[in-house]
């Protein structure tokens, strides 16, 4: 058996890093549901390999065999009942093999543990999630009982075998050079007994050409040891294919290698650019959030080749609010003799993002216009994405302002276009409305749209994050600005009231309520910044909104929270005169219960902005002693 060291020395098992534990207990204890997916993972890592050393090689030829083609070579041996993935690519040294093959780096993988983490126990996992993205080398203990893997780093003298039964450690011995290829790797997986079905040569070659058709090295078949090599995958650039060759099926199983996740893609670009730049693009958009999709990075990764040589995994071609995007570029001309840095600054790397950038907003626009549910569905994973692009990118502000979509306050499950809002705008409306807040059903019940309703005003509802920045920024749609309905006064008043609904408060209120009015202020004391009658309520008591040339509530919130802000300004409480509460605290007389009842109203109107009430204990205090009068 090879696998014996004839050295005498036994190799000191090392243990691996504790994710790694973890993903090797689940994938052999959970039901995957699709374990055919460990071929195309190396394979995947294989082709990789070999276009890190044909990088590597244009600096340092020498580390290249001369006579070598790229190849990658699957042997199936049936009566040593193991199958075997070499490539002579850039190989690892000893160091290498630690760390790539005892820890885990990818960033996807280390957010899946996380989600699988919180989601369920360890050992029941959904094999819907599992399935939806790629976990690399170590999806061979699926169908491995123990795993070896000679490699040998390119231009180095000696070559190494790591080994594993995939039960908390491994070890690494230096091996014969003859063991591993001239430089590269090979993989040994001796299959576990309900895994022998992969050693039929019909499985291997079927999911090759499945999964792995579109990768671009070469994929040889040997059937069982001494038998000719037969070539199963062609190794064609994807890319530089014309479309009409390409098969939908082509393009999805391209990109699912690129993007390591098993959805369809909901929408894939492919062209290529001729004139003052060459290069050939392929563009996806996920069907699916991945995971690093808020990662803080917010870096976008392409891969940029020059040539078919792949520079870096990790072009930061589309801006960081396209950051979802899977792409390839293969640039005719960037120059192939400079280190990636000097590529990534050259003025036509700027080109090129910026030819990039353009055809995906023009490609998403034009189905935005042709298929609203496919685009509909983008927008619900990335729109929130997008959205940043309104404050970062002034250029396209326009462009993105009509790719946007929103719930609005007659509608919160639709996605209503800013063009569609213009056109609804009401007799003597000068503003677009709207609300900023974290989640849509509770702006869509914010007592702050009472008055907007009754006029048939519409409202934009906006829950994420970014909202409350872009939109401060965006000098208005069609000449007309954004404003909060939480800012200042509304300035409704010249906008007429549907028929049936509530009458205004009146303007001038009555002495009850201006007595009303005087001791909420010396109640509510240093708590607001003034207390007064509102014109935008008509079915609610209270509200809080921003006094008047204050900045939106929520956007000041948040700045706070990101320690931006020393404090927040203070809000105003507006009541509403015509609310039976007012008019019956107007006429009461208990002074204690007066009081009671005035926190209980502003406490009640922060609880109904997303605060919460300023002294929980006390607020307690007044509901008890509150509800018990109440209950005679
Ligand atoms: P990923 O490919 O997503 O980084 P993997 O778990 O598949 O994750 O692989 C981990 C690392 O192991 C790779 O990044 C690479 O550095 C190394 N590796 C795996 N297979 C090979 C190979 N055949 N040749 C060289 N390096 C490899």
């Amino acid at each position: 058996m090879s696998e014996v060291d004839n050295n005498a020395k036994v190799a000191t098992p090392r243990a691996f890093e504790a994710d790694v534990s973890r993903l090797l207990h689940l994938m052999v204890h959970s039901i995957y549901s699709d374990r055919d997916i460990f071929v195309r993972e190396l394979i995947s890592n294989a082709a990789d390999a070999c276009e890190k050393l044909r990088y590597e090689a244009l600096a340092n030829p020498a580390l290249k065999q001369e006579d070598s083609q790229f190849s990658i070579e699957i042997t199936a041996d049936k009566a040593a009942k193991t199958l075997q993935f070499a490539d002579n690519g850039i190989g690892m040294s000893e160091t290498e093999l630690a760390s790539a093959l005892g820890t885990i780096a990818s960033s996807g993988t280390k957010a899946f543990l996380d989600k699988l983490g919180a989601s369920e126990g360890e050992g029941k996992v959904a094999p819907e999630l599992i399935g939806q993205f790629g976990i690399g080398f170590y999806s061979a203990f699926m169908v491995a009982s123990r795993v070896e893997v000679f490699s040998r780093r390119a231009g180095e003298a000696g070559a190494h075998v790591w080994r594993s039964e995939g039960k908390g450690n491994y070890t690494i011995e230096p091996v014969d050079v003859a063991q591993a290829p001239v430089h590269g790797s090979r993989v040994v997986l001796h299959m576990s007994d309900e895994a022998l079905e992969y050693l039929e040569s019909y499985r291997i070659e079927g999911i090759v050409r499945e999964h792995s058709g579109a990768v671009a090295i070469p994929i040889d078949f040997i059937e069982e040891p001494g038998k000719e090599p037969r070539r199963i995958g062609e190794g064609v650039a994807l890319w530089a294919k014309p479309k009409s060759a390409v098969t939908e099926a082509e393009y999805k199983d391209f990109y699912q290698s690129l993007a390591g996740q098993f959805d369809e893609p909901a929408l894939t670009m492919h062209w290529h650019a001729e004139g003052r730049h060459e290069y050939h693009a392929l563009a996806f958009i996920p069907g699916s959030r991945p995971m690093d999709l808020f990662d803080p990075a917010r870096k976008s990764r392409a891969k940029l080749y020059v040539r078919r040589v792949l520079i870096t995994g990790d072009a930061h071609i589309l801006p960081g609010w396209l950051r979802f995007v899977r792409s390839v570029v293969d640039s005719s001309d960037l120059p192939l003799n400079v280190s990636r840095e000097m590529i990534q600054e050259s003025p036509v790397f700027g080109a090129i993002q910026k030819g990039v950038t353009n055809r995906v907003v023009q490609d998403l626009t034009k189905l935005a216009e042709t298929d609203a549910q496919a685009y509909g569905k983008i927008w619900d994973n990335f729109g929130a994405v997008i959205k940043e692009g309104l404050y970062e990118d002034y250029e396209r502000r326009d462009a993105l302002l009509k790719l946007a979509r929103f719930a609005t306050a007659s509608a919160p499950d639709g996605k209503t276009t800013l063009a569609e809002y213009i056109a609804g705008l009401k007799e003597n409306q000068t503003a677009i409305y709207y609300l900023v807040g974290e989640d849509i059903k509770r702006l869509a019940s914010s007592p702050q749209l009472e008055g907007f309703r009754a006029r048939g005003i519409e409202v934009l509802l906006l829950p994420d994050a970014v909202d409350a920045f872009w939109v401060q920024n965006a000098v208005g749609y069609e000449g007309k600005p954004f404003k909060s309905v939480t800012q200042g006064a509304a300035d409704i008043k010249s906008i007429p009231l549907k028929e049936g609904s509530e009458p205004e408060p009146a303007a001038e209120v009555s002495a009850a309520i201006a007595g009303l009015l005087t001791r909420m202020k010396q109640v509510l004391g240093d708590e607001v910044a003034d207390v007064r009658v509102s014109e935008r309520l008509s079915t609610s008591a209270a509200c809080l909104v921003a006094p008047e040339s204050g900045p939106d509530r929520r956007l000041e919130r948040m700045l706070a929270e990101h320690g931006q802000l020393g404090g927040i300004s203070k809000p105003v409480l507006e009541i509403n005169p015509g609310h039976a509460l007012m008019t019956k605290l107007g006429a009461a007389s208990d002074d204690a219960f007066v009081e009671d009842a005035i926190w209980l109203v502003y406490d009640e109107a922060r609880l109904m902005d997303g605060e919460r009430p300023n002294d929980a204990a006390a607020f307690a205090g007044r509901l008890a002693r509150v509800l018990t009068r109440a209950a005679g």
